[in-house]
């Protein structure tokens, strides 16, 4: 007899908007989510309780993992490094060093011990040009890297890829994701502080998508 127990995914979870619509896409497919949150020494700790608030509301369960990166290397680990106030060109300061590589690797081995179907990730490529590791190229690359290093018999699944701000905006609009819980200051206030590159991007693309943004008072 075929087993009824639903598919499962493990879902990237960091308290921002993107990964907060990934997780509401792949519930909306069908998949009962494990989200893996990462307590890596980010500046702002309230994006973990965000993080853990998104994945209440849409009643998924969520692991914290808490790791660590001494040497920094990022404006987002390293309070020295001054977060810019304009979208620079080229790499951003906000740059984790191999973050995403980190991270995926974490979801497939997870994903491969309780043969998970999928794992998600919120990674998108159009804003964030200057991530290298949020580029469809170092997705493929991954994948292949995951499939012939484990078990392989999980999907890596990177839904906005290649959607705009206003795009993801409107998909997580259909998708009922709580907004108003996600968090996408660099500099971590309560209300955003409308200068930082992520303010920006989030601002413009409420604005396109002809939507408020809930954290605009
Ligand atoms: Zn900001």
């Amino acid at each position: 007899m075929k087993s009824r127990r639903p598919k499962q995914a493990v879902v990237l979870l960091s308290g921002g908007l993107d990964s907060a619509v990934a997780l509401y896409y792949a519930k909306a497919k069908g998949y009962n989510c494990h989200c893996l949150i990462f307590d890596y020494g980010q500046r702002h700790k309230k994006e973990v309780l965000q993080a853990q608030k998104i994945a209440k509301a849409a009643r998924c369960s969520y692991k914290i993992l808490k790791i660590n990166f001494p040497w920094k290397g990022s404006a987002l680990l390293d309070k020295k490094i001054k977060i810019p106030q304009r979208t620079a060109k080229g790499v951003p300061v906000t740059y984790v060093p191999a973050r995403n590589i980190i991270f995926l690797s974490f979801a497939v081995s997870f994903a491969e011990t309780i043969k998970a179907g999928a794992v998600f990730i919120g990674a998108h490529s159009q804003d964030y040009s200057g991530y290298p590791d949020c580029r469809p190229e170092f997705l493929s690359a991954f994948r292949r890297m995951a499939k012939a290093g484990t078990l392989g018999r999980y999907e890596v699944l990177a839904p906005l890829l290649r959607k705009n701000k206003s795009r993801i905006i409107m998909m997580g609009k259909k998708l009922g994701v709580p907004f108003e819980l996600t968090l996408s200051c660099y500099n971590g206030g309560k209300h955003p502080c409308g200068k930082c590159d992520s303010c920006q991007y989030r601002a413009k693309g409420f604005k396109e998508a002809g939507e408020v943004d809930p954290l605009i008072k």
